[in-house]
């Protein structure tokens, strides 16, 4: 059985965006392989963030990633930070990978935006700790979302140099899984950028937790342009904002854009609008009321979380003391 790893940072509310090109793929993983899956509370840090909130933020994402399928006991599911295994084997890592590498990613550029220098160190090598969540369990399939392609190659660009510089093969080459019509939900205001939780403008995203009336109301104010529906798919590619929102209700409805393009074609934003938030309220509506059932109960949530990392650890501390011993460190005894 392959063994899975995927992590979500509780950097704020997960948004449709993380639903439907990750966390939705998470579930249908569980029958046939190993899965682990993580809270990367280490990677949250790396950019601006509130420790009052961090910790409820963390709890929050577990219950909404309970509340979307991924049950504990289908699979292991933790905190990052309470394995300590992932930031020793990222310091190795940081010591493997090339700043000329690093200098090459864009999530970084994105994120650090013009002031540079003032971006923490902590992103930049975010790719190299998000490079040992997965090779601390040996993991070979990473369900991910397209922005995160590029991470994934430098996570196998680190293994290989490490295989290389001593001498055995010991971290498996990994396969990103990219699946589904959703793989890039667009921000609801920019059909240029990603859909991201941390954008600083809530009205650039659906959250999981909004209520009917809010997601009506960001559908609504959502933008697009005077064109009614083409029939083609082609008709959409110099239209980014239509072509996300027909993307999103192929990804809901379980369809495909060229399906829904036939079905509405001819058919003005007024309409399309209307069609998609009832659409988005009857998917979401489920998963909030089971999120807020689980969290009327936290301590319950937490031991789910306790016994999640206890079983990572068993999995990952073998590995990385390999790793560190491979390395030529003194084992401690
Ligand atoms: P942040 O803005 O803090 O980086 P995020 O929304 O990008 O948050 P992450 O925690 O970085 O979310 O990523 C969690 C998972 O969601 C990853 O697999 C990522 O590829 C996926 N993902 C994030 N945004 C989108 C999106 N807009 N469309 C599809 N998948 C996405
Ligand atoms: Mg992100």
């Amino acid at each position: 059985m392959q063994r899975v790893f995927s992590g979500i940072q509780p950097s704020g509310i997960p948004t449709l965006g993380n639903y439907l090109g990750a966390i939705r793929n998470w579930v249908p993983m569980m029958d046939d392989h190993e899965c682990i899956y993580c809270v990367v509370d280490l990677h949250a840090i790396t950019q601006p963030f509130d420790p009052k909130t961090l910790a409820r933020q963390t709890r929050e994402m577990a219950a909404a990633l309970i509340a979307c399928g991924v049950t504990p006991d289908r699979c292991t599911l933790f905190v990052q930070s309470h394995v300590h295994a992932h930031a020793r084997l990222a310091w190795l890592f940081n010591c493997v990978a090339r700043l000329g590498w690093l200098n090459r990613m864009t999530q970084f550029k994105d994120k650090a935006g013009k002031d540079r220098e003032n971006a923490g160190a902590g992103l930049y090598v975010y790719p190299n700790l998000m490079a040992a969540d997965i090779h601390a369990y040996h993991a070979t399939r990473v369900p991910v979302g397209e922005d995160q392609k590029q991470h994934l190659e430098l996570a196998n660009d680190i293994g290989e140099k490490f295989n290389h510089d001593y001498g055995v093969e010991f971290f498996p080459h990994i396969e990103p899984i990219i699946q589904g019509v959703a793989a890039r939900v667009m921000s609801l205001r920019d059909g240029t950028r990603k859909m991201s939780k941390s954008d600083p403008s809530d009205q650039s995203r659906i959250n999981l937790t909004d209520d009917a009336d809010a997601i009506a109301l960001k559908i609504r104010r959502a933008k697009t342009d005077a064109e009614p529906l083409p029939a083609e798919l082609s008709g959409l590619e110099a239209r980014p904002e239509a072509r996300n929102l027909v993307g999103i209700l192929a990804a809901i409805t379980g369809s495909t854009p060229e399906a829904v393009l036939r079905e509405h074609e001819g058919q003005g934003f007024g309409t399309f609008k209307g069609v998609l938030t009832e659409a988005l309220v009857a998917h979401l509506g489920p998963i909030q009321a089971e999120m807020r059932r689980l969290l009327d109960d936290p301590a319950a949530v937490d031991a789910a979380l306790r016994t999640g990392a206890d079983k990572a650890a068993a999995i990952a501390e073998p590995i990385v003391q390999k790793a560190e011993e491979l390395m030529g460190f003194l084992p401690r005894r």
